[in-house]
């Protein structure tokens, strides 16, 4: 089966821009929010208040921005690791009210599947696994305890909405390369769905090191300097 995570952007105001300017001129302005809004036309200016806005450290400005994602092919392990996020809402695939029919979806990692030997094991391991479940299904255990057998790689589907700021926090820490390859192959999607329509976006949906101009990770993966490196160079 396919490894990918597939990814799609079901939701998000068309106006996304307008809408964070009229919330950071609001701030300084005696305009009416609503003529601000109204009279706001120009992208250059409108994209130069929000970048100052932003780099400011005023981020309740993007909050204003939801959207939406629908995510499938991805492993329990990727979506437990995406739900650890406290300001986004899910809804996912339950394995309490969806039964299991035949061999479950499952995610192989690529270290393992590019090894044909390892990855043979992997598939007899998950067919195991599965008879196993089976077994326990037929037997009139309900699925919310037979699912107990299931791995983490077993493949789920989420819906995930968030916030703007809250979607350039998660870019940031799971795009770097210290995040796990699965999540961080996912977010990279969310990213490309949502500057596919909102190229403007891009330079804030990037790993935390290019904001802030060096690395803050104890194991730094050498593409910028560390923080060390930075401020305590001789
Ligand atoms: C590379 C990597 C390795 C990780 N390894 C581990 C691990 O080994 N074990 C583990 O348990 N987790 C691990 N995590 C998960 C990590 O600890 C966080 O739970 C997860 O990344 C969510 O980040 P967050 O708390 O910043 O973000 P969110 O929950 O999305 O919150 C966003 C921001 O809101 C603020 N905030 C949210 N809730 C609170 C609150 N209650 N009080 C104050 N401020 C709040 C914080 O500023 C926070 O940064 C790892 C994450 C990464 C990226």
């Amino acid at each position: 089966m396919n490894n990918k995570p597939v990814v799609k952007l079901i939701a998000k105001p068309d106006n996304m821009l307008k809408t964070i300017y009229t919330a950071c001129r609001t701030c300084y302005s005696a305009e009416y929010p609503a003529d601000i809004y109204e009279n706001a036309v120009d992208n250059d200016k409108m994209l130069k208040l929000i970048e100052r806005v932003i780099s400011s450290g005023h981020y309740s400005t993007v909050e204003h921005i939801q959207v939406t994602f629908a995510i499938s092919n991805v492993s329990r392990a990727c979506t437990h690791q995406l739900v650890r996020h406290r300001h986004m809402s899910f809804s996912q695939k339950s394995q309490r009210y969806v039964k299991e029919k035949g061999q479950f979806d499952y995610i192989i990692p690529p270290t393992i599947e590019k090894n044909p030997e390892l990855k043979s094991k992997f598939e007899n391991f998950m067919n195991e696994i599965s008879k196993q479940y089976q077994e326990f299904v037929e037997a009139g255990i309900p699925a919310e305890d037979a699912r107990f057998v299931l791995p983490n790689a077993a493949a789920s589907s989420i819906v995930a909405s968030l916030n703007l700021r809250e979607m350039i926090h998660l870019a940031n820490l799971r795009l770097c390369t210290r995040a796990q390859y699965e999540i961080r192959t996912m977010v990279k999607l969310m990213c490309d769905e949502l500057t596919a329509q909102e190229p403007w976006l891009k330079p804030y949906l990037v790993p935390k090191c290019e904001r802030l101009g060096f690395c803050d990770e104890d194991k730094s993966c050498g593409r910028m300097k560390t923080k060390a490196q930075l401020f305590h160079a001789s």
